[in-house]
């Protein structure tokens, strides 16, 4: 760690914050004090630093995930669950090139700036100026900003300032259907993939309208539910195969019949099966709303 980097301090999964790191710098933490000369600058990020009263704490790297979950909210972000499958259907990958709007709070941003480095680029469009001037801010701090571009104007009326450069397109303003022409003219001639999300369906319905105007295919609309795992042991009775496998008169047929037999009983009875039910767990972050993606092709 270096002086001026951003690390996250981790108290446990519950409680974790970011702090800036500066020569002479300290930070309050229930466990005392952390004085970041000597505890933190010069040591590895995720090392465990012993704070003044004797607790410790980990201190993280901040990774896109760490940071969507400790940024400061100026506006509603989206989470990693989201985040996830945009990168996937967008098929970014290194060397990407995309357009987003609108950055907002910059969580998107910071995972599609990891998955394009070292060689792709992000144009990302905010019409609210201290919001625009903030992202660039944090982008120059996290020492990502050689391959992000902030602009700050309305994409529905100037759309993201480039023509034919990008291989995805993510939307996620108010009114998407605007800037689905923007879009199409951002995206490189020989096509890419477009996300937009939105939170009510009715949004959605307009989207996929201007999309079919301007010719985009393989429309498809995910909604993303974030549900806990309940995590059940079951204990299923021995299936009884018999012991015809060494008897020369067993046919092929017997040990057929016994199998088919015995996955039925693989439906245990009550008093067999053991049903432990998992402790739930605090619920997973995210909220509903729908992606839909769609393909500017060739033709
Ligand atoms: N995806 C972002 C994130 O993960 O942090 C959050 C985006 S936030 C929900 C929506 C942002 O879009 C707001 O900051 C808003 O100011 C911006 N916005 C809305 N309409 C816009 C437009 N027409 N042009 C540019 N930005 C716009």
């Amino acid at each position: 760690m270096k002086d001026g980097d951003t690390a996250i301090v981790f108290l446990g999964h519950d409680s974790m914050f970011p702090v800036k790191v500066q020569h002479g710098g300290q930070t309050q933490t229930k466990y005392g004090v952390i004085r970041h000369s000597t505890d933190l600058i010069g040591k590895r990020f995720g090392s465990k630093v012993t704070c003044s009263k004797g607790g410790w704490v980990y201190v993280l790297h901040p990774t896109p995930e760490l940071w969507t979950m400790n940024l400061p909210h100026r506006t509603q972000i989206l989470y990693s669950t989201d985040i996830s499958i945009i990168t996937m259907m967008l098929e970014l990958k290194p060397g990407s090139v995309v357009c987003e709007s609108g950055t907002g709070s910059g969580s998107l941003s910071h995972a599609i700036i990891r998955t394009i480095a070292p060689t792709g680029h992000l144009y990302t469009v905010e019409f609210h100026q201290q919001r625009a001037e903030k992202a660039k801010e944090e982008f120059c701090e996290h020492k990502v900003d050689h391959l992000v571009t902030v602009k700050n104007q309305d994409v529905c009326k100037n759309g993201f300032g480039v023509t034919n450069v990008a291989d995805a397109v993510f939307l996620d303003i108010p009114s998407p259907w605007e800037a689905i022409g923007h879009a199409k003219d951002a995206l490189k001639v020989k096509g890419g993939r477009v996300c937009s999300f939105s939170p009510c369906i009715e949004q959605v319905q307009r989207t996929c309208l201007a999309m079919e105007e301007h010719g985009f295919t393989e429309m498809n609309t995910l909604e993303i539910l974030p549900r806990v795992y309940d995590v059940r042991t079951v204990s299923l009775p021995v299936a009884d195969l018999g012991k015809g496998s060494d008897d020369p008169s067993s046919s092929g047929m017997d040990r057929t019949s016994k199998l088919s037999q015995a996955s039925v009983c693989s439906n245990p009875p009550q008093d067999v099966a053991q049903f432990k039910s998992g402790v739930p767990l605090k619920e997973v972050v995210g909220h509903t709303g729908y992606l839909t993606f769609a393909t500017k092709s060739l033709f």
